[in-house]
């Protein structure tokens, strides 16, 4: 019997994990509440909550392991999954990332630059943050924030009320505001036996915090750093299977904004740009197995498509790129596919995608 896959969510990393598994012989089944999820035709779906208990006894008695393609998957499903069947990344590396507090203290006890912050639980806490931190700065919620929903930048002490009103009295975090020369990030693996590998960095630009371009050059001048900083997370959390950790970087330093326990956006490119993508070495390390080569092929580079799509048939006739697209309805703000061109011409052909993909970010919500 083949070996199966239970994936708490049905999107497009759901999705892409799947298409990564099938050359390898796995089998997959989704949970996910959402009746069309698009990952719903590549495998089983359970369409149930993700605390239905039914659903979740059916699904672990179906499956040899269970991997998550978001951090906000409650936590008590995990723990139930847990005892019932291994859970990969472990839920305690789940239970650090899903909480920003949390993450970044971690991260200053590893020895892993951060912005300055400080937790906010009321007004009053608000403004002692910002007499200490000062200000630009941002105001973050401490779970549940993601493509820079729950924030709000402060600019002069007469933002302090707004901005607490903005995040609707959540737990939060304060944090000084950076003023970063690039956004990059790592998508590092760990397999269960401890093996690791490293992808060359991401270099990544954001449109109304989504992200919109991420390319990828050999020998850039922070792996080395970024490669450290991912190590001591991962055998620090003990982790297995794909860990994505995104930095500022401000001169020769890099500040870690956040981690996300699983495959990501920013490594989408992987999929043609690399040996192996982060979707299959995710598969093999949850399942044990040897991690592929994360070498580069060619110079990748990716552009999402958001809000809605572009000339289709004009993206199809460019040499090289390879669409993706995730069958979903669009919707503004709605990451409905991404196109990756691996050519290495000086950046020509990736010139051709914006240009033929411009404007698709406008749309943004
Ligand atoms: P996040 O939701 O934390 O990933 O933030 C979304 C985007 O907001 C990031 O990709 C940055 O472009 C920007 N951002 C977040 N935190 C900071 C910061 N402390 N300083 C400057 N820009 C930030």
């Amino acid at each position: 019997m083949s070996t199966r896959v239970g994936v708490l969510g049905g999107g497009q990393l759901a999705r892409m994990l799947a298409l990564a598994g099938y050359p390898l012989g796995l089998e997959f089944v989704f949970l996910c509440p959402v009746r069309d999820a698009c990952a719903a035709p590549l495998g089983e779906h359970l369409c149930a909550d993700f605390e239905d208990e039914a659903a979740l006894r059916h699904l672990a008695a179906k499956v040899d392991r269970v991997t998550y393609e978001f951090e906000s998957v409650p936590a008590g499903a995990v723990a139930y999954l847990d005892d019932k069947v291994p859970v990969y990344p472990p839920p305690q590396a789940l239970a650090t990332a899903r909480d920003r507090l949390h993450e970044k203290s971690l991260f200053n006890e590893l020895g892993i630059e951060t912005a300055p912050f400080m937790a906010v639980d009321g007004l009053a806490d608000l403004q002692r943050a910002v007499a200490k931190i000062g200000l630009p700065a941002i105001l973050k919620t401490r779970t549940l924030g993601y493509d820079g929903k729950g924030q709000q930048r402060l600019h002069d002490a007469a933002d302090l009320n707004a901005a607490w009103e903005g995040i609707h009295g959540a737990a939060a975090i304060l944090e000084g505001f950076v003023p970063f020369e690039r956004e990059v990030s790592i998508i590092a693996v760990r397999s269960l036996s401890g093996e690791l590998a490293f992808y060359p960095l991401s270099e990544n630009h954001h449109q109304a915090g989504i992200l919109q371009l991420s390319t990828s050059l050999p020998d850039d001048p922070m792996q080395g750093l970024a490669e450290d900083y991912a190590q001591r997370l991962l055998e620090h959390l003990d982790y297995v299977g794909v860990l994505a950790i995104e930095f500022f970087q401000l001169g020769g330093r890099l500040l870690v904004n956040e981690m996300a326990p699983r495959v990501h956006n920013s490594g989408h490119w992987t999929i043609e740009g690399a040996e192996t993508s982060q979707f299959e070495n995710h598969l093999r390390a949850i399942l044990g197995l040897p991690l592929g080569i994360t070498a580069l092929v060619g110079r990748p580079g990716m552009v999402n498509l958001i809000g809605g799509l572009p000339d289709i048939d004009a993206i199809l006739r460019l040499p090289g790129a390879h669409l993706h697209l995730y069958g979903k309805t669009p919707r503004p703000g709605r990451k409905l596919g991404h196109v990756t061109v691996c050519t290495d011409d000086g950046g020509e052909s990736l010139q051709r995608l914006l240009a033929l993909t411009a404007g698709q970010g406008d749309e943004t919500a």
